[in-house]
């Protein structure tokens, strides 16, 4: 049997990194068995459709490296894949069932309904579902309320009493009694179909052999169920996904673990993108949000996930997302990209400050191990652009021995020196052997010297490199100026 995997998304105008990691796992789950991966757009609920909501599905698919085989922008032998597309589809199945006795029409008003919830609710009833008043409504009551054209839903027949029992490749074995199951309505007055009969109508006539969904479906399964056998269709596979948790800190100072949401942090896909995480660090991260390959491998390409995927190894606890994991698997991926790709991504800061070319293999250099994410490089360089008058208590430092006094004289000295080196001799080595050969000389440590140059030149403590390389970040005018300037401000 070949597998066939469906996306289902509800086009509500945002990917949160939970269903992006169904998407990714039914994508897996595909591909690893050379199946196929539908998209469909599941849009039967009108007033959840929010504009541009598909655009976003498209786009965070195509950017998380997930491809679709078959979809409403590609096609297929299954299509339409648009739900609002496929309406006529549903009806006659309805119909179908009513003739079997396994639907009924239900014509229920409104009011009635609200009646009927309401004495359950002062009755104390546990189940306040519908109280099955037309199910066995005679053939005669049936013609009469169709020839007063009364308006009606079709409501599926569900077993009174026994159990339900039904296998989810994650959780094992659900069982729930048959009492908990309404008699769910297949079609609604307009004749749409409801969003789980859409669902089941569509998962079994696009050939869905595997169905990836979060837990939240859980419950809601014995009714899929219940249409499948009705209709004497085989049940798909089922693998249910663990919530995604987040972490917080509650009043009282203790952590406290709780559904993702946005005040952990950004749960949306283009939200984190938008913040600086690498669209293949965000799938390797939420690819491993309960599931891991044997070998425990962190670090994974796509081309790997699909290899090692397996749905035995899918753990039912919840996982916790850890935004410090992800920025830490995305400074991995930092470290792991090729020149012209690390430069695809800084270029626009470099363009920022308005740094030449030339500079551009010192700064891989530089930045590549310092940076978690690409964001941070604007803060990093921000002292190339910015030189204010800075604490003088940061010529003051221990482990270099620096203090206001070393630093007036060291720069008091060395700015000669430095002044004697011409542009052509200004690079990292040469300036690298003044700094030293002047320490020989003196017979003091190298950072006795070379903390208040640095200092003086960048104007902030810390900066990415050392002193040698923010001389040559800066430039030999703009470094002299700078030194100038600390030098006369220690002097007063
Ligand atoms: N349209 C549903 C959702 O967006 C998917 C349900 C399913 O996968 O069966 O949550």
């Amino acid at each position: 049997m070949k597998i066939r995997t469906r996306f289902a998304p509800s086009p509500t105008g945002f990917m949160h990194v939970g269903n992006l990691r169904t998407a990714l796992y039914e994508y897996l789950t595909a591909r690893h068995a050379n199946g196929t991966f539908v998209l469909r757009i599941e849009d039967t609920d009108q007033e959840r459709y929010v504009e541009g909501a598909i655009d976003v599905i498209y786009d965070t698919l195509k950017l998380a490296g997930i491809s679709h085989d078959e979809g409403p922008d590609i096609g297929g032998d299954f299509g339409p894949y648009v739900q609002s597309e496929r309406l006529s589809i549903y009806k006659p199945y309805a119909e179908k069932l009513i003739e079997e006795g396994k639907a009924y029409r239900c014509f229920c008003s409104k009011e009635r309904l609200a009646k009927v919830r309401e004495d359950a609710i002062a009755n104390g009833q546990d189940s306040i579902g519908y109280d099955r008043h037309c199910r066995d409504l005679s053939q005669v009551e049936i013609e009469k309320n169709l020839n007063y054209g009364i308006p009606y839903v079709i409501r599926q027949k569900l077993p009174l009493s026994g159990e339900t029992t039904y296998h989810d490749c994650v959780y094992g074995d659900i069982t729930i009694p048959n009492e908990d199951l309404d008699d769910q309505i297949l079609l609604k007055v307009d004749g749409f179909p409801t969003y789980n009969f859409a669902n089941v109508i569509d998962d079994h006539t696009m050939g869905i052999t595997h169905i990836v969904r979060g837990c939240e479906y859980l419950s809601s399964t014995p009714k899929y169920n219940a249409l499948y056998e009705a209709f004497g269709w085989d049940i798909p596979t089922y693998i249910h996904l663990p919530l995604i948790m987040g972490k917080s800190i509650d009043e009282e100072g203790k952590e406290v673990v709780s559904k993702l949401s946005k005040r952990h942090g950004s749960t949306g896909f283009f939200d984190l993108v938008n913040e600086g995480y690498l669209p293949q660090a965000i799938i390797n991260y939420i690819a491993l949000l309960g599931w891991a390959p044997s070998d425990n491998k962190e670090i994974l390409t796509m081309e790997e996930l699909i290899n090692d995927f397996n749905i035995e190894s899918i753990s039912k606890s919840p996982s916790v997302f850890d935004y410090d994991k992800l920025l830490w698997m995305n400074g991995e991926y930092i470290k792991a990209m090729s020149s012209d790709e690390f430069l695809s991504y800084a270029k626009v800061y470099y363009d920022k400050f308005a740094i030449s070319s030339c500079k551009y293999d010192l700064l891989e250099e530089l930045l590549k191990p310092r940076i978690t994410k690409f964001t941070e490089i604007e803060e990093k360089l921000e002292f190339l652009a910015k030189y204010e008058e800075f604490e003088l208590s940061l010529f003051e430092h221990k482990k270099s021995k620096s203090t206001l006094e070393t630093s007036k004289q060291m720069i008091n000295e060395f700015l000669p020196i430095l002044e004697s080196i011409d542009e052509s001799n200004w690079n990292r080595d040469y300036l690298g052997s003044k700094f030293v050969d002047f320490a020989t000389e003196k017979e003091i440590k190298n950072a006795l010297i070379m903390w208040p140059i640095r200092i003086a030149a960048a104007g902030v403590a810390v900066t990415p490199g050392g002193c040698s390389e923010v001389l040559v970040l800066l430039g030999r005018e703009e470094s002299l100026r700078r030194i100038n300037l600390a030098k006369s401000r220690l002097e007063i």
